[in-house]
């Protein structure tokens, strides 16, 4: 090319005097030519710009905050593919000592230096892990006794995350839901058992649920589990998803059993990125001795030259979030994750209360678990009130805040309800702006004339919510 003017934004082109600046970014095609660091940068930056602030967004169960250490290090490591356990040993090696570390925390009963476990991107892949092992090991046992093994099920409290959905669809096994009501807020253990059968590969039990911040009572599952096997001959386990409470309980609540201290939890998974303090993706799941990860899911692999054996769904993923776990581990020890935790639990309290004492508003729970918890509008106040809870999203959001506004699911659908998560870099003070603003926005919503389009739509959908709202066990809380 003669043309030696063909570049256009080179290294002298001021950023925002850049032609790149005047046109908009790529959508269909990618672009004909390079263009600057500098202006790339500032396009890929401000196309997110607008977006909440992650401490403020608290929608997110996922860690918002590490400290400069923490992000270092991640940061440094940024080129570590995970799976080159040839060229990255101690990447492996300390991916197993989290393991342990877990594993200890849940009370393991396992001998082997190094526990059963395995990492994957979040919790829906250990997950996954977990079903699949639970089912692998149901159809063992049917194969081997000569009994059909085509409809295995599993049974979940109507509070499931959507990973069991997924996890019900991509393996095809039928997921059995235990509806959640008023009176029974978490899975019911008498209940439970009305769904299991011959073909059951496992309970769920869930310590955390998304939707409520509340707890299932693992030990009174296991319990009612215990009687139901040794009736039927069955051996149903437990897989407990522990996706925030796995790192909750064992720091605040060490008393409480709901880990492989108890009988049929046979496998458990957390998320690294939530309660674990590591920016994503990262979680895990362990299981109670080796015997119970069927050897079909130990992958070994002659990979560039040495034989590795991986459990997991997938293969290439980043090493940091190794690297940041190991290090709060460490940063932390189990006493500053006790203080951590406990001051998140301490500001979730606060605002649980305070805003269960604002006079629009009702908590679902008295109880805070985990350092979540959701909240709706009394239903006379939802009745006559202007606006709904989606308008009071929408009012936070200009204070940059994201409280989130949804519906409950199966059988409490007509309930919409607003959450909070309190994560690390949520103090006590953050928590009185937010109350400040939520205060000042339920001010302004009360002045409103006319409906607001979302309390007009409501009210087209009320006739369920008003049989809900007249059904009996309501006037209890
Ligand atoms: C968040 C969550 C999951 C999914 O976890 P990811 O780490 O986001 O993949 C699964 N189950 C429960 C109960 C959760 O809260």
């Amino acid at each position: 090319m003669d043309d030696r003017n063909f570049r256009t934004g080179d290294a002298k082109t001021v950023v925002f005097g850049s032609d790149a600046m005047l046109k908009s970014s790529p959508v269909e095609t990618i672009p004909e030519g390079p263009t600057t660091p500098e202006i790339a940068y500032q396009m890929v930056k401000d196309e997110t710009f607008a977006q909440t602030q992650p401490r403020l967004n608290l929608a997110t169960f996922v860690t918002t905050y590490m400290d400069e250490y923490a992000t270092k290090l991640m940061n440094d490591a940024i080129d570590i593919n995970y799976i080159d356990e040839t060229e990255y040993p101690r990447i492996a090696v300390m991916s197993g000592k989290c393991i342990n570390i877990i594993a200890n925390l849940w009370n393991s009963p396992e001998k082997n230096t190094y526990k059963t476990g395995a990492l994957g991107i979040g919790s829906s892949e250990a997950c996954m892990l977990g079903g699949v092992a639970a089912w692998l090991r149901w159809r063992k046992k049917r194969q081997t006794a000569g009994l059909p093994f085509d409809k295995p099920n599993f049974v979940i409290s109507s509070g499931f995350q959507v990973v069991w959905e997924k996890f019900s669809q991509l393996w095809q096994v039928e997921m059995r839901q235990v509806p959640l009501t008023l009176e029974k807020n978490t899975l019911d253990p008498e209940e439970t058992l009305k769904y299991c059968d011959e073909n059951t590969i496992c309970v769920v039990a869930i310590e955390g649920v998304t939707w409520t911040g509340l707890n299932d009572d693992v030990e009174a599952l296991d319990k009612a589990l215990d009687a139901y096997n040794a009736k039927t001959g069955y051996d149903i386990s437990i897989h407990v998803d522990a996706a925030s409470g796995g790192f909750i309980l064992p720091f605040l609540n060490p008393e409480v059993k709901w880990d492989f201290r108890l009988k049929w939890v046979y496998s458990i998974n957390v998320s690294g990125h939530k309660y674990g303090l590591v920016y994503p993706g990262l979680g895990w799941v362990v299981w109670k001795d080796k015997q119970y990860l069927p050897a079909e899911m130990s992958f070994s692999v002659n990979y560039l030259g040495a034989e590795i054996t991986q459990v997991g769904l997938n293969f290439s993923r980043p090493a940091a979030q190794i690297l940041g776990q190991y290090y709060q581990f460490i940063r932390l020890g189990f006493q500053g994750y006790k203080e951590i935790q406990y001051n998140s639990m301490e500001v979730a309290k606060y605002l649980h209360k305070e805003i269960g004492a604002m006079q629009p508003f009702m908590n679902y729970s008295d109880d805070v678990v985990n350092p979540l918890f959701i909240w709706y509008m009394k239903p006379d106040v939802a009745k006559t009130a202007n606006w709904t809870l989606y308008d009071l999203q929408d009012k936070l959001s200009q204070n940059g805040w994201m409280v989130p506004a949804y519906t409950l699911p199966a059988n409490l659908e007509s309930y919409v309800v607003m959450r909070i998560v309190v994560r690390q870099g949520f103090s006590r003070d953050m928590a009185d702006m937010l109350l400040g603003d939520i205060r000042s926005a339920v001010e302004e919503l009360n002045q409103l004339a006319y409906p607001t389009n979302s309390k007009i739509a409501q009210d087209k959908n009320q006739k369920i919510a008003s049989t809900i709202f007249n059904h009996g066990s309501y006037a209890k809380k």
